[in-house]
């Protein structure tokens, strides 16, 4: 591993001047200094020498007050130093957000989850095995204009959605799913204070640029994220080579409210599939106002997967995706409230 300075902050304000500090030190790439949390994404990559950042700054002092989590006032809020565990195994989320605690619990190993935190999770890096091996000298995200190994090399785990000629890298996290279906918020703390933006605007896809992944700002925090409502019908689908401790080949986040049979309102989110978090608006607009049967089921996972692209080894998550987007809504409907 590379030499680094390590900074603590002791509260939000030290954190943002370090890293803003460190970031104007160095400006060639903001990835020069990179704040610390559990660090089960970050060192792993600076093991590997993936990520080369000059300045750490562990914002784990600030845990007391940006690890809460708040069941008032009918919406949900999450710090972004909530360890995954804590989050997953809250009674009250497990009923009023299976979708969450879901996402959550079948992720990484329990060893991981009791680690890492939910800022962390869901800046967490792809797992392109061509951008995590410094060996290849070919990969737009780690060196940007390099080229794409995984164009023509094994790309069975690689994105059938978002994808462009510059990069097919997979995002790989669950819990993004559950927050970009359920229409959450993101609070970011930075120099100026604190502002909000939609979950779904918080990454970027690949396009021209692989290497540009979010849009937070040098020096920007995520402090929390707040989940308006409550999602008792929702679940979390993930299928993967192996049972546990795998990450998602496909996975649906899925929440319903349904009347009488009726779907009112329809939420639909893939994982394992994109190179970002992706909301199927297209297919869940056509399951609003309907009943629910098979054949509605499979019209939502055929649009859900209607622009695909499939490559060498990946066209099968096409299908795969298909099954686990039905599964997930007939799951879904069955929720005994
Ligand atoms: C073997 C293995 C299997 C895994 N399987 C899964 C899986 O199945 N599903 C899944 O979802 N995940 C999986 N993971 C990923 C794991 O969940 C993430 O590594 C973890 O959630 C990251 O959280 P952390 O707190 O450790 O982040 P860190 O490693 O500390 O940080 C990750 C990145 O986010 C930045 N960062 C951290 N917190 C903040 C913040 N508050 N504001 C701004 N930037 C921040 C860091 O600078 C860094 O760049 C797996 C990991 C491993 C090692
Ligand atoms: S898919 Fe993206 S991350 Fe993987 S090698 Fe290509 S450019 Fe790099």
């Amino acid at each position: 591993m590379r030499p680094f300075l390590y900074q603590r902050a002791t509260d939000p304000s030290v954190a943002v001047q370090a890293l803003a500090a460190a970031a104007d030190n160095n400006p060639l790439t903001q990835a020069s200094v990179q704040p610390l949390a559990g660090g089960t994404t970050l060192i792993d990559l600076m093991k590997l020498d993936v990520m080369r950042p000059a300045t750490i700054v562990d914002i784990n002092p600030l845990a007391g007050a940006w690890s809460t989590i708040d069941l008032e006032g009918g919406n949900l809020r999450l710090g972004a130093l909530a360890r995954m565990s804590d989050v997953a195994a809250n009674p009250k989320i497990q009923r009023d957000y299976p979708v969450v605690a879901d996402s959550l619990k079948l992720a990484a190993s329990a060893q991981l989850r009791n680690m890492a935190s939910l800022g962390g999770n869901v800046l967490q890096r792809t797992r392109c095995s061509y951008f995590r091996d410094v060996s290849y000298s070919n990969c737009n995200k780690r060196e940007p204009g390099s080229g794409c190994a995984a164009l023509e090399g094994f790309n069975r785990t690689h994105a059938v959605l978002g994808t462009s000629e510059q990069c097919i890298a997979t995002y790989p996290g669950d819990f993004a799913q559950a927050l970009i279906a359920l229409d959450a918020t993101v609070e970011i703390t930075g120099k100026s204070g604190v502002r909000n933006i939609p979950f779904a605007r918080l990454h970027k896809a690949p396009e021209n640029s692989p290497q540009i992944e979010t849009t937070l700002a040098a020096g920007e925090l995520i402090s929390g994220f707040v989940i308006p409502g409550r999602w008792p019908r929702s679940v979390y689908l993930k299928a993967r080579d192996r049972q546990s401790y795998e990450f998602a080949l496909s996975s649906a986040a899925v929440a319903l409210e349904v009347q009488d049979g009726v779907v009112r309102d329809a939420r639909l989110a893939l994982g394992g599939v994109a190179t970002v978090p992706w909301r199927a608006r297209e297919a869940e607009a056509l399951l609003k106002g309907q009943k629910f049967d098979d054949a509605i089921a499979e019209r939502v996972a055929e649009a859900a997967f209607s622009g695909a692209k499939g490559r060498k080894d990946n066209a099968f998550k096409i299908a795969l995706g298909k099954r686990v987007v039905a599964r997930a809504l007939h799951q879904a409907v069955a929720v005994e409230i």
